[in-house]
């Protein structure tokens, strides 16, 4: 093993590769917001985007010259090398990265050999030669260039004199860091490990050498780690993992690894805690939800089920952590289930940092009891739960009182020709409320019934309360808990939601599947304004 660096650069990649995951559309503003947070967390290169390829990006660009203040990162364009038998200083893809006006480039470059004769149909010799004239252009520029060798380590596996040839010209041509990619994410940590020692030892001390490995094999993570020990000095990923396929190396989980396991550097002094809050950030950016079993900076990462050994884990956290979780933003939450005793409830309530006296504990665990027989389920349904313990105290909401509401599904169309689906069909819903001894009551349209009463909700409440306009649903999910009845079986609402820095989860349960989804939407919003009001 060679010595492990004393400081790894962290390449972040969302905007570009992340933003090839399908399901993600991201528009210009949305890439400016993700762009701050990477900046707010600290990584040194965010990857923007490619200019010439798609408008959206040369728009990116150019809002960020005047829209985008980093602080502690460099923008990087990304691009292509010149085309084969053409010309440095006529190729468009390169003029577009020049355009970009980036004080850094990426530059992608072929070198497997396969890719060269059969892709590109041109010759090896040729093959180098795009790369090494497109960098040297570029050096003469006065940018600072990154070169991703693409499939590199497929390349170096079928023709290794080949790779190494491409990495050579791209170091002679003056790049600053050549980037080992495994674009097809076949590559497993050991084989990775070894064939970056291999360029290390091949290409010197000169040249940073850095990794890009996509997670098609589940070893995206692994192999960063591998090759870091292997002697490169920069990782690039993505936040959340977000890539093409299974994804690219995941930030949120390889920074921590480098930093708390193998004390390596990496983001600057005291910015790990910002992990967790810039990982939700970012998945609400780019509008799915996080995964909950996300290491270090998902909602289950520091989750303990009560059971036997919950009140030795409030005694003695770090036997049963493998990290502080405040150390990466994140929390340890007790997660209570039917089978929650008192002690169970009694430390949740310390976790909360609410005063329940024995009796009111008592009454918690008779009620709990008692709705999950009903069909709650308050083990997912975090927010719920807390808000059932502070109403235990005697705490009551006041933010906003419902008199009553009316929702109505219509299908408004005209009678169609047979065979064809109606399209007319809308909701309406009606809401009347009591902020204070203000009455207030409105009417909104939506998508479905709890689209509609929650935009009725904010409509009656008419920017009273700033916290909600952050405030929004990302998920729902309806269950009907007896199959056996059918439509008259009873429903369990949850209702994911966040506010950027948060997410939480709220339930709602009835025969009658708006009452369960209202029960759910007024706990998200009353939790929402709750956190926002705790946190000031
Ligand atoms: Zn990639």
């Amino acid at each position: 093993m060679s010595e492990l660096p004393d400081k790894v650069t962290i390449y972040d990649t969302t905007l570009r590769d992340g933003s090839q995951l399908e399901g993600i559309s991201l528009t210009v503003d949305d890439k400016l917001r993700i762009a701050e947070q990477l900046d707010y967390l600290g990584v040194d290169y965010i990857e923007a985007g490619w200019p010439g390829a798609n408008p959206k990006d040369d728009e990116l660009f150019a809002r960020a010259r005047t829209e985008l203040h980093l602080d502690t990162s460099t923008l990087v364009a990304f691009g292509m090398t010149r085309r084969a038998k053409g010309k440095v200083d006529s190729d468009d893809t390169l003029r577009h990265l020049v355009e970009a006006g980036t004080g850094t480039v990426c530059l992608v470059g072929k070198c497997w050999d396969y890719h060269v004769l059969e892709a590109l149909g041109t010759t090896l010799d040729e093959g180098v030669l795009m790369v090494s004239d497109s960098i040297a252009y570029l050096k003469d520029l006065g940018r600072e260039v990154l070169f991703d060798a693409e499939h590199f380590f497929d390349g170096f596996k079928a023709n290794p004199e080949f790779s190494l040839r491409v990495l050579e010209g791209a170091a002679q041509a003056g790049a600053d860091w050549l980037v080992l990619c495994d674009t097809n994410g076949g590559s497993l940590p050991f084989d990775v490990e070894a064939a970056v020692r291999d360029v290390v030892q091949y290409v010197g001390s000169d040249v940073g050498i850095g990794v890009h490995l996509h997670d098609d094999t589940g070893c995206g993570v692994a192999n960063a780690l591998a090759g870091v020990r292997g002697g490169a000095t920069q990782v690039q990923g993505t936040i959340n993992g977000y890539g093409e396929r299974t994804g690219n190396c995941n930030l949120t989980t390889i920074i921590p690894n480098l930093t708390m396991k193998m004390g390596i550097e990496t983001l600057p002094e005291g910015r790990l805690d910002r992990l967790t809050p810039v990982a939700h950030h970012v998945a609400e950016l780019v509008n799915m939800s996080l995964n909950p079993q996300a290491p270090y900076v998902g909602t289950s990462a520091f989750a303990h089920k009560a059971g036997l050994h919950v009140s030795a884990i409030a005694k003695r956290p770090d036997a049963y952590e493998h990290v502080r979780p405040d150390s990466v933003g994140n929390g340890t939450r007790f997660v209570l289930s039917e089978l929650a005793g008192r002690s169970t409830i009694q430390l949740k309530a310390t976790e909360l940092g609410l005063d329940l006296d024995g009796q009111a504990v008592n009454d918690v665990v008779d009620t709990l009891k008692h709705l999950e027989h009903e069909g709650y389920h308050f083990e997912v349904a975090d927010a719920s739960l807390e808000l059932l313990m502070r109403r235990a105290t005697g705490w009551e909401p006041n933010w906003f009182r419902v008199e009553s509401f009316r929702v109505i599904t219509d299908d408004a169309s005209p009678l169609t020709s047979a065979g064809e689906a109606p399209d007319g069909v809308t909701t309406e819903a009606t809401i009347k409320v009591w902020v204070g001894d203000e009455r207030a009551i409105a009417t909104a349209e939506g998508n479905g019934p709890v689209n509609a009463l929650d935009l009725a909700l904010r409509t009656a409440l008419d920017g009273r309360f700033p916290a909600l306009a952050r405030l929004h649903l990302t998920d729902y999910k309806v269950r009907v808990l007896d199959t056996q009845k059918g439509t008259g079986a009873i429903t369990r609402v949850l209702l994911d939601s966040t506010d950027g820095e948060e997410s939480w989860t709220t339930i709602g349960v009835s025969e009658n599947i708006i009452e369960a989804s209202w029960q759910a939407l007024a706990d998200s919003i009353v939790y929402g304004l709750l956190r926002a009001e705790i946190r000031g």
